[in-house]
């Protein structure tokens, strides 16, 4: 076989892709990864894709540090910790997010190194039976072939037609997480997982932030209790929540962006320093699919595949961002380790129900599976039981009191269909529902397992027992 034949090509190094890449490899796989990222001032291959280099893992170190300015300002004096004149060095934040992703993206290439992957750099083109066209940053085009292909190709942001990206002014979230400085007004276009997280960076910092979000309710496809709790802890902070605002015009004059949008009261208008527009993503998929190369898009532009994430073309696949499903690293990561499975002849799957999702923010919001209310429309009987932080001992302890913990179990079965948090650490509990569901568990199980005290897990043990009325801690 030539040089240029490989096992496996996976296009797009993102958590998908490179994730995909490291498992196949390990499965015995000849395998390569072709990435067109350039590192920030680098200009080099950066591994990791959106995720890790304007994604998750950047937004995460600036909430991480604002999240340090926003105590030391607002939550240490209850502490009897106090600091004079305390001041945010914005240039000092943004390197220390770009290192750690630098870290990481040499951490990747590392991983690559160790497990005999070949990374390759360049812009990729999926040609019939396999064939792939790179043009590299040199502009050099080479051509590889491949038994199977894994497309992950991720996704953009989605941009308002009279709200166009321009870097400056009005940004996603590329822009709204490399801003040289604290903008005192800051515009977001869309309540959702990234106007929230990127909004409460700038805010802890100074900003005043106003998010017009066009849908009437907070947070539609979270617990309703638990949007409502979240809402009322990001209003107590200070952002600036408008629900059912539609925009209708966006301008940028004298440095001021202005726009003018439609709710309940009617027109309304506001005046910005910033406006970041984080509407949603899209499947990104420009130059990847020549036309010979037979694979679909859906209507909604993402890559067509069946439950197991193939394309319908012998040897084709494609996973994350580009196809169906939610758009989280993790969901990526997952399809990118069944795939490979599943071309070695293993039994790879991903189960959709049991994905977790967590958003950022300060009280953290995270859930995994089904909503009462799903329930109810799907006509599952179910019963529910909450417990709040407010009753936890360790929650008191650490000050962060707000938010509580919701289990939906079935009515007759008693089987978790859903675990809903808002609070401290959330991120990381909600992982208890989510073993508790991958292994087919009732609310009764979790009520039966001994948790440490004091931890703030004990509200997951509570909200189970809460589920058959009898939390100890609360009056059921
Ligand atoms: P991507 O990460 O988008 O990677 C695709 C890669 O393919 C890119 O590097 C792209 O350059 C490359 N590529 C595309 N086409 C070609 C081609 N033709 N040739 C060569 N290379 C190509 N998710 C979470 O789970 N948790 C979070 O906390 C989180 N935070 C986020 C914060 C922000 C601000 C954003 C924008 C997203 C966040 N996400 C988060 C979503 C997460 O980033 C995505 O779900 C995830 O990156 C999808 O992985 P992927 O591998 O499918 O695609
Ligand atoms: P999103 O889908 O989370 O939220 C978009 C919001 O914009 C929605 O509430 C929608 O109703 C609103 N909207 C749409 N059009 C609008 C308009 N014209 N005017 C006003 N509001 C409008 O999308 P996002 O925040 O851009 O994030 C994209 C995706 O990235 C997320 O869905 C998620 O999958 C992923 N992400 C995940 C995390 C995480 O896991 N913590 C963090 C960031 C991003």
């Amino acid at each position: 076989m030539s040089e240029n034949h490989f096992d496996l090509i996976v296009i797009g190094a993102g958590p998908g892709g490179y994730v995909a890449a490291i498992r196949a490899a390990q499965l015995g796989m000849k395998v390569a990864c072709v990435d067109a990222t350039r590192g920030k001032g680098t200009g080099k291959l950066a591994l990791g894709g959106t995720c890790l280099n304007v994604g998750c893992i950047p937004s995460k170190a600036l909430l991480d540090s604002s999240r340090q300015f926003h105590n030391l300002t607002h939550m240490f004096a209850a502490h009897g910790i106090s600091a004079d004149n305390p001041k945010i060095d914005v240039a000092t934040m943004i390197a220390r997010k770009d290192k750690i992703v630098s870290q990481f993206n040499g951490g990747v290439a590392q991983l690559f190194k160790a497990n005999k992957v070949t990374a390759i750099h360049g812009h990729a083109t999926l040609h019939k039976d396999r064939k792939v066209t790179v043009k590299d940053f040199d502009g050099k085009q080479t051509a590889y072939t491949a038994t199977n292909v894994i497309l992950a190709s991720g996704s953009v942001p989605i941009e308002l037609p009279f709200a166009k990206f321009d870097g400056k002014h009005v940004v996603d979230n590329v822009g709204a997480l490399d801003f040289d400085a604290v903008p005192r007004r800051l515009g977001v276009i869309g309540a959702g997982v990234i106007g929230l997280e990127l909004g409460s960076v700038w805010k802890r910092l100074g900003a005043e932030v106003t998010i017009l979000e066009a849908l009437p309710d907070f947070l539609a496809a979270a617990d309703a209790d638990i949007a409502k709790i979240a809402l009322r802890e990001f209003k107590k902070q200070g952002l600036d929540i408008q629900l059912g605002a539609k925009v209708t015009a966006v301008e940028v004059r004298k440095k001021e962006v202005h726009v003018r949008y439609t709710d309940a009261k009617g027109e309304q208008a506001i005046v910005v320093d910033k406006l970041l527009v984080s509407v949603g993503r899209r499947a990104y998929t420009e130059g990847l699919l020549a036309e010979d190369c037979g694979v679909r898009l859906t209507e909604r532009g993402m890559i067509e595949v069946d439950e197991h994430c193939h394309t319908g073309v012998d040897g084709v696949w494609a996973i994350g961002d580009c196809v169906r499903g939610p758009m989280l690293a993790h969901k990526a990561s997952e399809e990118g380790i069944a795939v490979a499975e599943r071309i070695a002849g293993l039994p790879g799957h991903v189960d959709f129900n049991t994905i977790p999702w967590v958003i950022y923010t300060e009280p953290e919001i995270a859930w995994v599976g089904r909503t009462e209310k799903q329930c109810k429309d799907e006509g599952i009987p179910c019963r529910a039981g909450t417990f709040p932080f407010a009753a936890i001992g360790r929650a008191v302890a650490m000050n962060e009191t707000a938010g509580m913990v919701k289990i939906v179990a079935h009515a007759e079965t008693d089987r978790i269909l859903g675990m809903h948090l808002c609070g401290p650490n959330v991120s990381e509990l909600v992982h208890e529902g989510v073993l508790a569901m991958e292994f087919r568990g009732s609310a009764e199980d979790l009520a039966r397992i001994c948790h440490a005290h004091p931890t703030l897990s004990e509200a997951v043990h509570e909200a189970a027992l809460a589920v058959d009325k009898r939390a100890i801690h609360k009056a059921n």
